[in-house]
């Protein structure tokens, strides 16, 4: 064994020696908060529905929606369990008033546990208490999720506040230890960085720095007059590289560059962290002036860990809980080794990663008055008293502030306390022997859990059986991380480069062969209208035909060229998209005013829908045995239905149109591509890019044209089988009346795949958490100007919210970054064109004389066709701004009565698109769910941003004819079924067994 094993052993013991002579009391048995976390940790069922219960508790007003709510999450409890909360059920429903008010009181005991004040009086009490125990504090504010800058400016203020208080009630005070007091200031403040802008962009580290910085500024100058220590914590991976750059940019400044009171948050479970916190001590040795460095794990472990999974990111946190533990010393280690630069705080409650960071400091001949150890303010009580009485510096984490902000905080907390691999669980609960908990993390550590977080080897799983459905596995391809420095180069590049081939040529395709005639249509960039993005040729009614010519004499072959042939092309075209996806993201921004992640998402989409129906038609394509019947087989396969015409919309320009075009091509049908007039150099990087691919001559075929002259000879056109339409309604409309027509010549019914607009709505329930129901209806109102037929034009809020929702609403909607989305971190930019513009202001003038303008923006780029985010109040379910699809950035907002009258509105309009509820009832969840008119209804969370294969995207009533972009039943809509049935009985003898498939209907090659 080291020896420094040996020391960390006795340490260790010492620890736990001291600490069972005062057994933690949180871990004890008796009281509300003690069963909770006992019953949490036995059933994980029960700890959700806890947990959930005690983050909606807060906002509950009324005694009524107190016991309301504890019936639907308590009531499904089976007997046994938790008789407790039976018991509490059922004492509610006799005596709510009674009920509730025990219910909040416990709750509120449970916060207290973690909340060390509710203001910054009420603190100095526990800070006092504190100081007789010689534990020093470190103050943080609660109310972490800021949704406007009123929100932001107020959180700063508020910390200026708080430092005042702190230092004039502080004065006097010293250090306990005595020596090396210059280190460790008495006021410490903990600064949430996150909570002093709103507008935190991952993408645009510049714009954050350039916010953030005027509003620390103050905080830090004041504290150095107050002698006081400012530390930045760190929150989510996301804004990890903002806070390092914040805090060496500011720290480096005249001002404070000789100033030794300001740390940072270094999180061990991060990968990142070794390399962070030496670039951070390089940093510093070139500062000149200490710094100190707060060594955790990490709070945020599950959140990251989601996120990363609903992304396809490479995961950023350890997925080993003993990783987290040798990282946490790997660290400890570099942190003490500099310690002539950087003072440590080591913020644990593991007794092992303690004993480890001491035994460690010894070794190095650091004295114990160097640096210090951080605890949270209600953990951990014994492991505090005896590192006071093993002479070590304390101090204690201590969040200040009222129960509704501080939930987050509170669930944080119940988290940390019942995880399964926590030490506190394992020490206090558990009862795990000091050996076990004293064990080098770096055996334990097994090499085949943490497999690299990025997925390996998508789509290549293609194997066959003839038991088993045909198929690869699907999985969506990840969105670009704007974390990364090299993801915002890379970009920016890609804008550069795309800028510099402004005004590029492009053909027609037909046949194969490049078509040039004697009109080119512009394209121009919405941001800067006198700027062209590109030219196509533009096509007329004889390269119309042509087209059709030349698709129809393709099809032959091409339905009849194996599905995996057809497949395999879907896949190449989706390596090439990956491949030029910042060049191709980069053009939206241009030529479709996408801001970054939106254009981003766009291209994603066209790769995930190029995978998936390639997966969806190696599942079908297969001839499937229909019943296993002796003597006879039945098989039903499809047939591809001929020429498909595609019309695609602007406002995705690539996935839409590659969806489309994807679908006819793998099943087998050839195709005329058509862009929107407005994305037609997006559409002809398509055909480029379907054409490096290998797509045969005359399979595919790109058609520039106007939709009212091409596009309705097209749709009229005899000989085409199958339009696969997106756009407006009007025109939508037209295309499936015209089609039902049939024409001299016709062999097919035609077939109309239609999706159209919409008038989406969401509902705000009395008890939404608002901090997710503003950030989420301004983006799904506001993203990408509004212009998604996702978004949502109607807010429907419940009265008893109204004010708080308004509120919160229209500073966050105030806050809102409106430019040229060329620039990172822009969440508002121009609308697609002029018409566009004018028919929104037109929305607006109309708005103006049905309802009450409640908030439009002011400062917009003096050019470009920039629309205000506008928000209307006082809207009733049947004015025009209610009713009709804008297309553009206003929001109309409506006040209801109750959920009935909620789900009445949402429901009353010619559309079925989106929609969506903000919600902490089950039971209103479960109604909602099964009532909101949508083809796709989103729960707590944002209505546009529909997944491939994850989503099915795609609406009903006027919004469409109930097909499922990105769906399993999609590829359907472009196939005919057909079935073969054969007599396999000769002379009475027949197979035992029929296969469930067969190999597929090939023609005999010639
Ligand atoms: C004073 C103080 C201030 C803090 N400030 C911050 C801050 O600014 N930002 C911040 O993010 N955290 C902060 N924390 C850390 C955080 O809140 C937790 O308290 C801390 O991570 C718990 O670690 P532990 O060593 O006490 O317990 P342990 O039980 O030893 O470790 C638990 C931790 O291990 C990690 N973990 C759990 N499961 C896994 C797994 N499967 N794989 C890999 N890792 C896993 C997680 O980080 C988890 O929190 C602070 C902690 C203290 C004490």
């Amino acid at each position: 064994m080291s020896s420094l094993q040996v020391q960390i052993e006795a340490r260790g013991e010492r620890i736990f020696d001291l600490v069972d002579r005062h057994p933690e009391s949180i871990f004890s048995k008796a009281g509300f908060y003690q069963r909770m976390m006992a019953l949490s940790m036995r059933d994980e069922h029960f700890k959700v529905q806890m947990f959930r219960f005690v983050d909606v508790l807060a906002s509950l007003r009324r005694s009524g929606d107190i016991v309301q709510h504890l019936e639907e999450y308590f009531a499904d409890m089976r007997d046994g369990f938790a008789p407790v909360i039976h018991t509490g059920v059922r004492l509610a429903r006799i005596v709510p008033w009674l009920s509730s008010m025990v219910l909040r009181r416990n709750v509120s005991g449970m916060a207290r546990q973690f909340i060390a004040g509710k203001n910054p009086d009420d603190v100095m009490k526990t800070l006092r208490k504190r100081r007789q125990q010689n534990i020093g504090f470190t103050v943080d504010l609660l109310g972490e999720a800021v949704v406007s800058e009123t929100e932001a400016d107020a959180y700063a203020a508020r910390c200026l506040e708080l430092l005042e208080h702190l230092a004039r009630e502080t004065r006097g005070w010293r250090n306990p230890l005595g020596i090396n007091s210059e280190l460790f200031p008495v006021v410490n403040l903990s600064v949430k960085i996150s909570a002093l802008y709103s507008q935190m962009n991952p993408a645009d580290p510049a714009d954050a720095l350039a916010h953030l910085a005027p509003k620390l500024r103050p905080i830090l100058r004041r504290a150095r007059e107050l002698s006081a220590f400012i530390n930045f914590d760190m929150e989510s991976y996301a804004h990890k590289n903002t806070t390092l750059d914040l805090f060496k940019t500011l720290c480096t400044e005249a001002e404070f560059n000789d100033w030794p009171h300001a740390g940072i948050v270094i999180q061990a479970y991060l990968r990142d962290a070794e390399a962070d916190l030496r670039d951070l001590i390089e940093w510093g040795r070139a500062r000149g002036t200490r710094f100190t460095v707060r060594l955790v794990k990490g709070a945020y472990w599950d959140y990251e860990k989601i996120k990363s999974r609903q992304n396809g990111w490479d995961c950023p946190v350890y997925l080993q809980k003993p990783e987290s533990d040798v990282n946490f010393e790997a660290l400890a280690r570099v942190l003490l080794e500099n310690e002539s630069i950087v003072t440590a705080a080591f913020g644990s409650h593991n007794v092992r990663s303690i004993a480890h960071a001491q035994a460690l400091a010894e070794e190095l001949g650091i004295d114990r008055s160097r640096f210090e150890f951080q605890f949270l303010y209600g953990m951990a009580g014994p492991i505090k008293r005896a590192l006071v009485e093993m002479g070590y510096r304390v101090r204690e984490y201590c969040p200040v502030g009222e129960l509704l902000p501080g939930m987050s905080y509170l669930v944080r907390r119940l988290l940390e306390n019942t995880s399964n691999e926590g030490f506190l669980r394992a020490k206090f609960s558990e009862h795990v022997s000091a050996a076990q908990l004293l064990r080098d993390p770096s055996e334990l550590v097994t090499c085949d859990g943490d497999k690299p977080a990025g997925i390996k080897n998508r789509h290549q799983r293609n194997g066959a059986s003839r038991a088993a459905p045909p198929g690869d596995i699907f999985e969506d391809s990840p969105l670009v991380n704007f974390v990364y420095k090299e993801s915002q180069e890379k970009m920016q590049a890609a804008l550069r480069d795309v800028r510099s081939r402004f005004g590029r040529k492009f053909p027609l395709v037909i046949n194969g062969e490049k078509i040039w005639t004697n009109k080119l249509t512009p394209s121009v960039n919405p941001s800067a209208p006198n700027e062209i993005v590109g030219y196509a040729a533009e096509a007329g009614i004889p390269e119309a035909e042509r087209a059709v010519k030349a698709a129809r004499a393709a099809f032959g072959k091409w339905s009849r060229t194996s599905f995996e042939e057809r497949a395999q092309l879907l896949e190449r075209a989706a390596a090439i998209l990956d491949r030029r996806r910042y060049e191709l993201s980069a053009l939206e921004v241009f030529e479709v005013g996408k801001p970054w992640a939106e254009a981003d998402g766009d291209i994603r989409e066209a790769i995930d829908f190029c995978h998936f129906y390639a997966h969806q038609m190696r599942l079908i394509s297969r001839p499937r045995l229909t019943q296993q019947v002796p003597g006879e087989e039945s098989y039903q396969h499809y047939w591809p239905r001929g020429v498909a015409l595609v019309i695609a919309p602007w406002n995705f320009p690539m996935a839409i149109l590659c969806g489309m075009a994807s679908a006819a091509l793998v099943t087998g049908n050839t195709a005329i591509m058509k862009p929107s007039e407005q994305s037609l150099n997006i559409g002809a990087m398509l055909m480029e890019i379907f054409e490096e691919a290998g797509v045969p001559p005359g399979v595919l075929n790109f058609l520039n044209g106007r939709g009212s002259v091409i596009g309705a000879h097209l749709v009229d056109h005899k000989d085409v089988d199958l339009i696969a339409f997106t756009g407006s309604r009007e025109v939508g409309l037209g295309i499936w009346e015209s089609a039902g027509k049939t024409r001299e010549g016709q062999r097919e019914l035609k077939h109309v795949i239609c999706e159209m607009g919409g008038k989406n709505a969401m509902i705000v329930d009395s008890d939404a958490d608002l901090d997710e129901a503003i950030v989420d209806s301004i983006y799904s109102a506001f993203g990408y100007q509004g212009q998604k037929c996702s978004a949502l034009s109607r807010l429907i809020v419940l009265e008893e919210n109204y004010d708080r929702v308004m509120e919160r609403l229209l500073n966050a909607a105030a806050s809102l970054r409106v430019g040229n989305p060329e620039a990172p971190g822009i969440m508002v930019g121009p609308v697609i064109d002029e018409a566009a513009y004018r028919r929104i202001l037109e929305y607006i003038d109309i708005g103006k004389s049905e309802a009450t303008l409640a908030y439009q923006a002011k400062d917009l780029p003096p050019q470009g066709y920039f629309i205000p985010p506008t928000i209307f109040t006082g809207v009733k379910p049947d004015m025009r701004i209610a009713r009709e699809e804008i297309f553009g950035p206003v929001l109309s907002v409506l006040k209801v009565r109750d959920l009935d009258e909620a789900i009445e509105v949402a429901n009353g309009t010619d559309y079925a698109l989106t929609g969506g509820f903000f919600s902490r009832s089950p039971a209103n969840i479960e109604r909602v769910k099964a009532q909101l008119e949508a083809g796709n209804v989103y729960i707590n969370r944002s209505c546009t941003g529909a997944i491939v294969g994850r989503h099915p995207f795609g609406g009903f009533k006027m919004s469409g004819g109930g097909t499922k972009a990105g769906g399993a039943d999609y590829l359907l809509q472009f196939l005919l079924p057909r079935v073969v049935t054969e007599n396999i009985m000769r002379h009475g003898f027949a197979p035992e067994e029929t296969p469930q498939y067969r190999d597929e209907f090939l023609w005999p090659s010639r």
